[in-house]
């Protein structure tokens, strides 16, 4: 095709994601150490709008002192709240997670539920966060949306929405169910090192050739930028002291577009 950017929404989504898997094979935009359910869950609420490292520094000290649902439940929230003090709106998250742990233990178990429906009936919990469970905490189909995956969507026009939620909606529609849960993570890597909102790294990203909105052409051949992102990646993961997956991410295969809906925009 004569200009990558005019290709079919479709055949851009399925090779963005194949390009993005690739450099970010054996990563995880999930930076918590703490991989149960639960755990992943109360960081995820945690993480909202504060740095990964902070997240990371302090749900590692709140589960310390309050390991699973019962014990949160328990903790009086003064101590919840100076716990996780150095995070964003330490108050409201807090009320958030004390809430949540206390359903878990009053309706399921004390266990993390695992349908988009129970999840988002938890205390603070909304579309993204619960996406993000059934992704990383139970590998299950979900489109977890962003400001990363909403922003580039955009910028690469498979969508064309507004809200977060629109994204998510246009996404499914655009790769089949069985690819949900690699575009958090893929997307979401892309947009903290070589898309950044401010300064994205055009000339060494391997979406170049796809993208209507770079700033610059390529300053060199693909399979080089390739090698050029995750060096990015492996630097500025060393930098912020987070941890890599200890699982690769699997290929993704070429969707079957006899099996997938499109929507034309
Ligand atoms: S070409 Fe530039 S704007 Fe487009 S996805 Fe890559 S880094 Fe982002």
């Amino acid at each position: 095709m004569a200009n990558d950017q005019d290709m079919p929404a479709i055949d851009k989504a399925a090779e963005a994601l194949r390009r993005l898997v690739r450099v970010f094979r054996n990563n995880t935009a999930y930076s918590g150490s703490e991989k149960t359910p639960f755990r992943i869950l109360v960081g995820t609420l945690l993480s909202a709008r504060t740095r990964d490292e902070t997240v990371a520094r302090v749900a590692h000290a709140l589960f310390a002192k309050f390991p699973d649902a019962k014990a949160l439940a328990a903790a009086p929230l003064q101590d919840i709240e100076a716990t996780i003090r150095p995070i964003g709106f330490y108050h409201a998250k807090a009320r958030y997670v004390k809430g949540l742990a206390r359903k878990l233990v009053a309706e399921f178990d004390g266990h993390v539920p695992d349908t988009m429906e129970a999840l988002v009936s938890l205390p603070g919990v909304g579309r993204k966060t619960a996406s993000c469970v059934l992704n990383y905490a139970f590998q299950k189909p979900a489109i977890a949306v962003d400001v990363h995956v909403h922003r580039i969507s955009n910028w690469l026009k498979l969508v064309k929405t507004r809200t977060p939620e629109q994204t998510e909606d246009a996404l499914k529609q655009i790769y089949p169910e069985n690819q949900w849960r690699f575009v958090n993570n893929a997307f979401v890597l892309h947009g903290q090192n070589i898309c950044l909102p401010k300064h994205p790294r055009c000339g060494i990203c391997v979406l170049n050739e796809l993208c209507p909105a770079r700033r610059r052409p390529p300053e060199i051949p693909l399979k080089v930028r390739f090698l050029e992102s995750r060096a990015v990646f492996n630097q500025s993961w060393r930098v912020q002291g987070l941890q890599n997956s200890d699982k690769p991410v699997p290929s993704v295969e070429k969707p079957n577009h006899a099996q997938v809906k499109i929507t034309r925009r």
